[in-house]
């Protein structure tokens, strides 16, 4: 836990009044009502007006860090976790079924948790966000033999190191 780590004071852009600044752990929203934790995280709260802010310098190697723990996970991926992954891509739910060689119908189902993710689309979907991320070569296949039926959303607190990349905190 780093909660009030380093405390400084600032001036809140809204009304001007005192801001305190404190480093605590935040809950990220990603998809549906799943999310990340994230580690030490830089948080604004004005004492005047109430106004608080999370400073995420740059989004995209968070969300590749969220995707890289997500694709690693050991349960069936989650309607959440499909949704995420599916935007992470940067693909409409049509383009999506297209790639999986599926229909649109199914996506939306799976998506909305009527239905579970089968099996090969599960690991085909992981597939393509390592390529995407172009992580196939650190990665090992053998993790897709390990993949059970179970469908969770993955409870996933992220950490980033010196180099600002995030990776999953033990
Ligand atoms: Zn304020």
């Amino acid at each position: 836990m780093t909660k009030n780590k380093k405390k400084d004071l600032g001036v809140c852009p809204d009304c001007g009044g005192p801001e305190r600044r404190s480093r605590e752990n935040h809950r990220l929203p990603l998809a549906g009502e799943w999310g990340v934790t994230l580690e030490g995280v830089e948080i604004t709260h004005c004492a005047k007006c109430g106004q608080r802010g999370v400073a995420i310098e740059r989004l995209g190697p968070l969300m590749r860090g969220i995707a890289a723990a997500v694709v690693r996970k050991r349960g069936r991926l989650a309607a959440p976790e499909v949704t995420f992954l599916r935007k992470h891509l940067e693909y409409t739910g049509t383009r999506l079924a297209r790639a999986l060689g599926v229909t649109g119908p199914t996506v939306s189902r799976w998506e909305a948790g009527r239905e579970p993710i089968g099996p090969s689309a599960d690991r085909l979907l992981r597939a393509l966000v390592l390529i995407h991320d172009r992580e196939a070569d650190g990665f090992d296949p053998a993790q897709f033999e390990a993949i059970e039926n179970g469908a969770a959303p993955v409870r996933l607190t992220l950490r980033k190191d010196a180099k600002g990349n995030w990776a999953a905190a033990a």
